[in-house]
């Protein structure tokens, strides 16, 4: 096929703006698929799956058009969309020539559309402004475009106006994508050079590649060869990605992108990002440079009920199938048992990974207090990787620490502007940046310590500004920091689960509330019980749970029978999910407390 008919586009984004509504209506305008076929599409996934046997994960699609009697191939080229996967999405928009980036008409720019914006600038993309929802009656499409142009610096003058739900303005949107985005360069008959953008597992195919072929093409029964790991493997079969039929294909040339089937059983070697050439005539360079998936946040996932270990570690195995960013490995907690330490890319990631565990595989999970990864230079001149915060060596081996930090960005509406830097002072956060983007909306741009945001501030910032301010961040660098290690004990035993990593100023609050809340949560036993805090040896903070007769209905002085039974039951159920400490029983929220800690 000739390049000059191809153009390969992603659409970027805030979420919410509209992305999914308008890939399907640009899927519509190019006839591929009929309005009945799109609501179908929409409302029952499951059937099509079956239909195309392919499982829909990657909603990449290639479509026809024809515009002033051209045949065109246009590749619309799908983004996970959140920084979470900010390595997955740098690598669709390095297989994309442009980008449409949307912005809600009555929202206007918010703090993932920036972020966007400079992964697709990194990337060297034509960037075609889109305002969508111009039929909300709230709808102020120039004040957006002013936005556009003062938050991005791009001219935004020929922006295009659609509303996705009406079908407004699309004809002239497609058109656009063929006359302002850049046909794709690339040399189709030299060796073949293509990146795995995306990749995921399908029952009855295997694991699948979503490409973008750069020079020469993939066919049918070529040996090709991984360029990281330079495992070889046959060609079995070729797709393009088509979201209701299965397209299959003899070869994917040059400029094009298609799905490649090599028969693997896991997605474990097919790594987005990754270079594809021939075995025996390779390209000389990969497409760009190739970075495993590197985990940014971990956390202890224990099974509740510790017969189901082994359960666990079956679910994870079957997830990591379909998400090789996904990284594990066994940890024993004096307090919890036996679970998992595992790697995540972000808090998203952690919550969807949590979530599909306990609902796809019906376990019930204690996670553990989310921890970054600090690096801690040691007196004797070697360097360790802490993951957990109970692993820290003894302080006097320790030189420095240094934890990792994100450039956060924050865009609200200026009557919450006050609120919000008090909050970003509260997490150890420093001013980079505060523009102005019209009289209504600020931007700011904060370098701040990872840790300080896994946790809760984004339900902050929710709270703080009812809902308005967006927030979305970046790893940056790591810096020194004057950490310690807050520990708390349980008549005397160190809760392993609940050690965390706190800067030295905010222990003896944290360490206070701590216990506190810990008191609140344990259950009275039949002997006193101590609950501290510590730094090292010493004791920051105290608090006792006063011991109690072995009924436990005595305090109901009086015969309120319903209630005493209420108590009862309560304790019943209380008791399938506690925790034995020492002697102590333990109940789950006194470990969730520690995440919800100011
Ligand atoms: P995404 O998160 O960017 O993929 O956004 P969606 O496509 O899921 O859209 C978010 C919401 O906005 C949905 O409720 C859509 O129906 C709605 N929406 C999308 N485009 C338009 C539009 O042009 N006009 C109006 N009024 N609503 C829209
Ligand atoms: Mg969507």
């Amino acid at each position: 096929m000739d390049l000059k008919h191809i153009r390969n586009f992603s659409i970027i984004a805030h979420i919410d703006h509209g992305k999914s509504t308008l890939a399907d209506r640009i899927i519509q305008e190019c006839g591929s698929v009929t309005e009945r076929e799109l609501k179908s599409q929409m409302m029952d996934t499951m059937d099509i799956e079956q239909e195309r046997g392919i499982t829909i994960k990657a909603q990449s699609v290639r479509l026809d058009y024809v515009k002033d009697g051209e045949h065109y191939v246009l590749n619309l080229i799908d983004t996970p969309g959140h920084v979470d996967f900010s390595y997955e999405v740098s690598k669709s928009l390095a297989s994309s020539d442009g980008a449409l980036l949307i912005v809600d008409a009555a929202q206007g720019v918010e703090a993932q559309t920036i972020a966007n914006v400079y992964l697709a600038l990194d990337n060297n993309l034509e960037l075609l402004p889109v305002i969508n929802k111009i039929d909300l009656p709230a709808a102020e499409p120039e004040r957006v475009a002013e936005e556009i142009e003062s938050s991005i610096g791009i001219d935004a003058t020929d922006a295009l106006m659609v509303s996705a739900k009406t079908g407004v303005g699309i004809r002239e949107l497609v058109d656009a994508i063929v006359d302002r985005i850049p046909a794709p360069v690339g040399d189709p008959v030299a060796p073949t050079k293509a990146i795995i953008y995306d990749s995921w597992f399908d029952p009855y195919l295997g694991a699948l590649a979503l490409v973008r072929v750069f020079d020469g093409s993939i066919r049918k029964k070529q040996i090709v060869k991984l360029m990281s790991n330079n495992e070889q493997h046959e060609v079995l079969d070729l797709m393009y990605p088509h979201p209701l039929k299965k397209m299959k294909t003899d070869s994917i040339g040059s400029g094009e992108i298609g799905i490649v089937v090599l028969g693997l059983k896991d997605v474990g070697t097919l790594n987005v990002g990754d270079t594809i050439t021939d075995a025996k005539n390779p390209t000389a360079e990969p497409v760009g440079d190739y970075e495993p998936a590197k985990p940014f946040v971990f956390a202890g996932l224990y099974p509740i009920d510790t017969d189901k270990f082994e359960d666990l570690r079956d679910a994870l195995d079957k997830l990591r199938l379909n998400d090789s960013s996904l990284s594990y490995e066994p940890e024993t907690s004096i307090a919890l048992g036996f679970g998992f330490r595992v790697g995540f890319l972000g808090m998203l990631h952690m919550e969807v990974v949590k979530e599909r565990l306990e609902r796809e595989f019906d376990l019930d999970l204690i996670a553990t207090a989310p921890s970054v990864v600090y690096d801690v230079y040691l007196t004797d001149g070697s360097t360790q990787e802490v993951h957990n915060p109970s692993e820290l060596p003894p302080v006097n081996h320790i030189e420095r620490i240094e934890e990792p930090y994100v450039k956060a960005t924050v865009i609200t509406p200026t009557e919450y502007l006050g609120n919000i830097m008090n909050l970003l002072v509260a997490k150890r956060g420093l001013q980079e940046k505060m523009d102005y983007l019209n009289e209504e909306r600020v931007l700011l741009e904060y370098s701040v310590p990872m840790n300080e945001i896994v946790v809760d501030f984004y339900d902050k910032l929710k709270s703080i500004s009812k809902g308005y301010a967006s927030f979305d961040y970046e790893p940056t660098d790591f810096r020194e920091g004057d950490l310690v290690k807050l520990d708390v004990r349980v008549a005397g035993d160190v809760v392993d689960a609940l050690s965390v990593i706190v800067p030295r100023e905010q222990a003896e609050q944290r360490g206070r509330a701590l216990v506190k809340s810990m008191k609140e949560l344990i259950p009275r036993q039949l002997f006193e019980v101590a609950v501290q805090a510590s730094v090292g040896n010493k004791v920051i903070a105290r608090e006792t749970v006063k011991s109690m007769g072995k009924n436990v209905t005595a305090k109901c002085y009086g015969g309120d029978i319903t209630r005493k039974r209420k108590l009862l039951e309560k304790q019943k159920a209380g008791k399938k999910r506690m925790k034995a400490i020492g002697k102590v029983q333990l109940p789950q929220e006194a470990f969730m407390s520690v995440l919800k800690m100011d």
